[in-house]
């Protein structure tokens, strides 16, 4: 069975709100796959429900081919690692070694381990040199490469990340890009939403385009964006990078 399959998911976050209408998606094991669509299609909210952050008024959501729906949302973290789409939240005077260390730590991995790990990962996002920074001093861009690398060390099955090149520069972007490849290589599925056309052509097996709660393409990003139609439709854009 697939890694992650929703069947039939329909959801809304209030009364008469149809955000999500019968979704279907299958998500297989090494796969790195992109959402796309326009703002408000519904591309986060698939990623809360995968992450249990919100029930689905119907449909269900499997891992594996078992239905998840009794997995908490710590249950859930330990297996999928969602990068959220805004880190404005970090406004802490955390030390970022700190910050992306706290996973490990919890899990009760030794220091050593955890220092080891946490310098890999510091280093592929482009961040060790502000290891010793507090996590309010970066920058925005810094503080989304934060939450990257708080997930990274954590090692998931799955990860989920919500616009990751968003207010990113090249350099940057490429070398986490280039992370993100060799662990996929190891069997980590890396599902990515986002409206830039660059990170789907280069980086992507297959696209899912959502509009409106359903989807409307499920194909190659060589297809996709071809399709002048599904390409207006999901607003996808030449990049989101800083030069
Ligand atoms: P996307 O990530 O594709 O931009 P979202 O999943 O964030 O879209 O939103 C899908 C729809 O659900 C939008 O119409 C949005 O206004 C609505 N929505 C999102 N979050 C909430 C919320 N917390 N309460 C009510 N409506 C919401
Ligand atoms: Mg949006
Ligand atoms: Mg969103």
């Amino acid at each position: 069975p697939p890694i992650l399959e929703l069947r039939d998911i329909s959801f809304g976050y209030e009364k008469n709100q149809q955000v999500l209408d019968k979704l279907n998606l299958c998500i297989h094991k090494g796969e790195m796959v992109c959402i796309a669509g326009r703002n408000g299609a519904g591309k986060s909210t698939v990623s809360k429900l995968i992450c249990g952050f919100y029930k689905p008024s119907s449909g269900s959501i499997r891992m594996h081919g078992r239905d998840i729906a009794q997995d908490t949302i710590k249950e859930r973290a330990e297996r999928i690692g969602f990068v959220m789409q805004n880190p404005n939240h970090m406004i802490s005077k955390t030390l970022l070694y700190d910050e992306v260390a706290l996973g490990l730590r919890l899990r009760g991995c030794p220091e050593e381990l955890v220092r080891e790990r946490v310098h890999q990962v510091l280093k592929v996002c482009g961040l060790y040199v502000f290891r010793s920074w507090p996590i309010s001093a970066l920058s925005y861009g810094q503080k989304k490469r934060v939450t990257i690398a708080s997930i990274l060390v954590l090692e998931p099955e799955v990860i989920i990340l919500d616009e990751p090149t968003a207010a990113q520069d090249y350099r940057h972007y490429n070398e986490m890009m280039e992370f993100l490849l060799t662990l996929r290589g190891q069997g980590m599925t890396v599902i990515m939403i986002t409206h830039d056309m660059h990170l789907m052509l280069e980086y992507a097996d297959r696209a899912i385009v959502l509009a409106d709660g359903v989807k409307l393409a499920d194909d190659s990003p060589e297809r996709i964006l071809t399709n002048t139609d599904v390409v207006k439709k999901a607003n996808l854009k030449e990049t989101s990078l800083f030069a």
